[in-house]
């Protein structure tokens, strides 16, 4: 029995938490404080010199709260738990998913650096290596879910800029479409890239997936981040984002963030926790939903191409990679109506019960039109090579009732002129 270890779930109510330390509270106060009374100036001293890194932590010694802006039991409490579901030493939490990707962007590159991505990548992201990153004299190398490690090698080769290569930034599961990035294919990239002066860091940003159900540390990654604003926070309440590694890249991401000062705050620390709780409950819940939603608009007559990682074909290229690199579908699908721009957007101003809203992973079901909302910054060869129509739609599934959700897809859909129009033409002809 010494050796049972308890599953993550069983742990997101009480790891890193003692109740005696808080007059026997069984849940985390909020410490909405700035900074912690020394109980002598030598502990203070011993404080500072591991904050510092002045010294090294003694084996048993833990870093001593010193000042809100470097740690806070709420801010402390929360990383503890997050590391268990990716196996990480370490974690940091941010007050946005932008924070945490630009501070890991900032802490791994430096002018003349070249950064690989996969492209298209979120939005912000986007802006930040298109916008900032140039800025500072950071080029960026794109690649698309369709290159192999041959082309993406070929590549970096043909750009003459081998040596300058610092890190391989990837979003995968990619965002509206599900295209998968082999992870293990990057890290081959980035070993065969790297040289004794110059280890070149896997970054990836596993948002769209979630904590769950896939942990690419384990597939050769350096760094996993997170907008917690999707499906750890989970509730369409707050903004917060969070980075995980081992040790090493991890003192330097907290370091940044100690001189940023970019760290999210005791309050949306303490809600994060809340919503912890429920995350396995909260995302099974929504697979099994858009297990069901997506077999329904793959059926639908009204649907040209249904995106959800539930469908792929056995033996693809996507499905190899599937099996290697996640435990589930999820719960995020995005389908083309036919016809386009004005059908999708008939079909979204009639939905009812699922809300017409950017964001993801919350409780509550929404759905978008990725070529006008969220990707409307994105090139529109790359939109179009990517397969992002103005016929698509996304859909982030809750976890309402499926029966329901089906119901309010459905009658949307029969509203939609076009199909009106055809099934009428289809009813004559016959
Ligand atoms: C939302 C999102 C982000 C940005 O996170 P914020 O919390 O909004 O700053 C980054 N990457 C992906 C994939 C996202 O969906």
């Amino acid at each position: 029995m010494k050796n049972y270890k308890f599953q993550p779930e069983s742990l997101m109510m009480s790891h890193g938490y003692k109740p005696e330390l808080s007059e026997g509270s069984i849940k985390p106060p909020i410490f909405q404080t700035s900074t912690f009374v020394f109980k002598s100036a030598e502990e203070g001293k011993a404080f500072f010199e591991v904050a510092y890194g002045i010294r090294a932590k003694e084996q048993t010694e833990e870093l001593g709260l010193i000042y809100s802006r470097i740690n806070n039991p709420n801010l402390e409490i929360l990383e503890d738990r997050l590391c268990l579901w990716d196996q990480a030493d370490d974690c940091a939490v941010f007050e946005s998913g932008m924070s945490a990707i630009s501070t890991v962007l900032l802490e791994f590159l430096k002018p003349g650096d070249v950064l690989l991505y996969s492209s298209p990548t979120y939005g912000g992201t986007d802006h930040f290596i298109q916008h900032f990153l140039t800025k500072i004299g950071v080029e960026g190398i794109g690649f698309n879910a369709e290159d192999t490690k041959e082309d993406i090698i070929n590549s970096i080769l043909k750009s003459g800029k081998k040596d300058q290569l610092a890190m391989i930034y990837i979003e995968t599961p990619a965002n509206p479409t599900n295209a998968l990035i082999d992870i293990e294919v990057c890290r081959e990239v980035a070993d065969y890239f790297s040289t004794e002066e110059r280890e070149i860091k896997v970054a990836v940003d596993n948002t769209y997936m979630g904590p769950l159900w896939s942990h690419p540390l384990q597939h050769g990654a350096d760094v996993v981040i997170y907008s917690a604003t999707k499906y750890i926070g989970g509730h369409s309440d707050l903004i917060a984002g969070a980075v995980l590694g081992n040790a090493e890249v991890m003192t330097r991401v907290k370091t940044l963030r100690t001189f940023l000062g970019n760290m999210a705050s005791p309050h949306t620390c303490w809600l994060l926790l809340r919503s912890l709780e429920t995350l396995k409950v909260r995302m099974e819940q929504q697979m099994r939903n858009a297990r069901e939603v997506a077999q329904f608009l793959n059926a639908h007559p009204a649907i040209e191409k249904v995106n959800y990682l539930g469908l792929l074909e056995e033996g693809s290229r996507a499905y190899n990679i599937y099996i290697r690199q996640y435990e589930s579908p999820g719960a995020m699908i995005s389908f083309d109506i036919k016809g386009g721009e004005k059908e999708a957007f008939q079909f979204l101003n009639q939905l009812k019960l699922i809300k017409l809203a950017v964001s993801l992973g919350s409780t509550e079901s929404l759905a978008q039109h990725p070529a006008s909302m969220t990707h409307i910054g994105v090139d529109p060869e790359v939109r179009k090579a990517m397969g992002l129509t103005d016929k698509m739609v996304r859909i982030s599934v809750g976890v309402e009732n499926a029966a329901d959700l089906i119901h309010d897809i459905n009658q949307a859909l029969k509203q939609v002129k076009t199909f009106e129009r055809a099934e009428a033409m289809t009813a004559n002809a016959i």
